[in-house]
């Protein structure tokens, strides 16, 4: 069979890249290699009617493409985690505190954090997020890391902590290890009322009050016909007006374009010819955060009795955890944990998660309804979580990124400056829209 164009992929961005295409009339194929769509947004649902996600959960009031398309579909958005009354909890080796400040400050920390959290916004501001490599100084800024860039700004390590340990609940690997330039770029990507390197109502503020991942089924349903399910791509071949592309199973499908919406690790996989080595370079070069999510399911948020918001930031196994909906945690355990988690007995895995969580929120924790553990760093068709930029890789992946070599398009929350769902529904529109401006 010959199409228009053949998307690969059917996460959030190759569904919301197929969606344009389609609307604008153009016969479009989707070929997704699991049994279902919504990638790494996934959710399930309890004997008593909750959803509870798996993957992408909530978003921001700066996640302007993902909030324009959930209007488009007619769904609605409430707020999310942060509205829960009650004290942020930190957990470390050494105790665990509620409320501000976190237990291992001393004099003058706070003060200090709050400075440099003005200094960072500032010098974000100073990075256009489409374009960090023209900024005078960005082979400088990508090279130190943002912990080396606290310490240069005579932070202490109390405050350098304190930044790590939000690194950490967010599963995007440790500040010793990310970028500045690419922190920077992420900050002024969605830039805020907030100051400091990450603001929770710009990022995570919103959430959708039917459950994150019916974004994906809702336009999934949309396009049945046009999406072959359990069609693993295992090469493209990119010519003028004819590419083709061979599934796992030796099919050849062909089209007059191709729109690849692939996590950058199972992209690698794939044999793609036909386009420039700097671009197959520089895709192959991106690289994720492995992490896994961790929801654990209770018949009420029982953190609330004793002040708790049930948001935590943690150096345990568990980076995070917070209230995806009323009784439901839902927690990460970020990249530097990964293996430790892996490490595990598989039996053991879901009661030592819970007895983390129980030393932060108290013995009830020990008794969910039910429990839910998505190793998303070791799936197949994910091989991560989330973008990840080391010192360097802002520079080394250059300005291809995010970019097309038509008739090969290019999209997916990788190819945004830091991942997320909204990354995925603005770079697959964006990838619908070129393919459509170049007929
Ligand atoms: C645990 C977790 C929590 C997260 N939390 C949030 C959050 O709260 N807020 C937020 O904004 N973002 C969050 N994210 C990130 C967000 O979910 C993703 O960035 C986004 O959903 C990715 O969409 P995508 O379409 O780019 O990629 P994916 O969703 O990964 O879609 C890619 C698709 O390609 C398919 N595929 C892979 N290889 C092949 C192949 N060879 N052939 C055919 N198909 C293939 C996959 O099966 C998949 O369906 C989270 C992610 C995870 C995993």
């Amino acid at each position: 069979m010959h199409h228009d164009v053949i998307v690969l992929g059917a996460g959030l961005a190759g569904l919301a890249a197929a969606r344009d295409l389609a609307a604008a009339g153009t016969d479009v194929l989707v070929l997704e290699a699991r049994d279902r769509v919504g990638g790494r947004v996934e959710q399930t649902r309890t004997p008593d009617g909750r959803t509870v996600q798996l993957g992408g959960e909530v978003v921001g009031r700066g996640h302007t493409a993902y909030l324009q398309l959930a209007e488009e579909l007619g769904l609605k958005l409430v707020p999310s985690y942060v509205e829960e009354p009650g004290r942020i909890s930190r957990a470390t080796p050494e105790g665990c505190s509620a409320g501000d400040p976190p237990h291992w400050f001393g004099p003058g920390d706070a003060a200090e954090h709050q400075r440099l959290g003005a200094e960072f916004t500032a010098l974000a501001a100073s990075v256009d997020p489409d374009d960090p490599w023209s900024h005078p100084e960005a082979a400088a800024l990508d090279r130190l890391s943002v912990a080396g860039w606290l310490r240069s700004r005579h932070a202490s390590p109390a405050v350098v902590r304190l930044w790590d340990i939000g690194q950490l609940a967010l599963a995007g690997g440790s500040y010793e290890r990310i970028s500045l330039l690419a922190a920077l770029r992420k900050s002024a990507a969605v830039p805020g009322a907030g100051s400091g390197d990450y603001d929770y109502e710009d990022w995570e503020g919103l959430r959708l009050a039917e459950g994150s991942a019916t974004l994906a089924e809702v336009m999934g349903r949309a396009l049945e016909p046009r999406i072959r399910l359990g069609s693993p791509v295992a090469a493209v071949d990119v010519r003028p007006g004819r590419c083709s592309v061979r599934l796992a199973t030796g099919e050849v499908v062909t089209a007059a374009a191709v729109v690849s919406a692939l996590p950058v690790g199972p992209l690698r996989s794939v044999s793609v010819t036909g386009v420039s080595e700097a671009r197959i370079a520089s895709l192959h070069r991106q690289r994720q955060a492995l992490a896994a999510k961790f929801a654990a399911v209770y018949d009420r948020p029982f953190w609330r009795a004793a002040g708790l918001n049930g948001l935590s930031e943690a150096e345990g196994v568990l980076g995070s955890t917070w209230p995806q909906s009323e009784g439901v945690l839902s927690a990460l355990v970020p990249p530097e944990r990964y293996g430790v988690l892996l490490g595990t007995p598989a039996h053991l895995r879901t009661p030592e998660l819970l007895a983390e969580m129980a030393a932060v929120f108290g013995d009830e924790a020990h008794r969910p309804l039910a429990c839910h553990l998505r190793l998303w760093g070791t799936d197949p068709w994910t091989q991560g979580y989330v973008t990840q930029w080391p010192p360097g890789e802002v520079t080394a992946v250059g300005p291809l990124h995010g970019t097309h070599e038509p008739p090969f398009y290019v999209c997916g929350s990788d190819q945004w400056v830091a991942g997320y769902m909204e990354g995925a529904v603005r770079t697959g529109r964006a990838a619908a829209e070129e393919a459509l401006r170049r007929g």
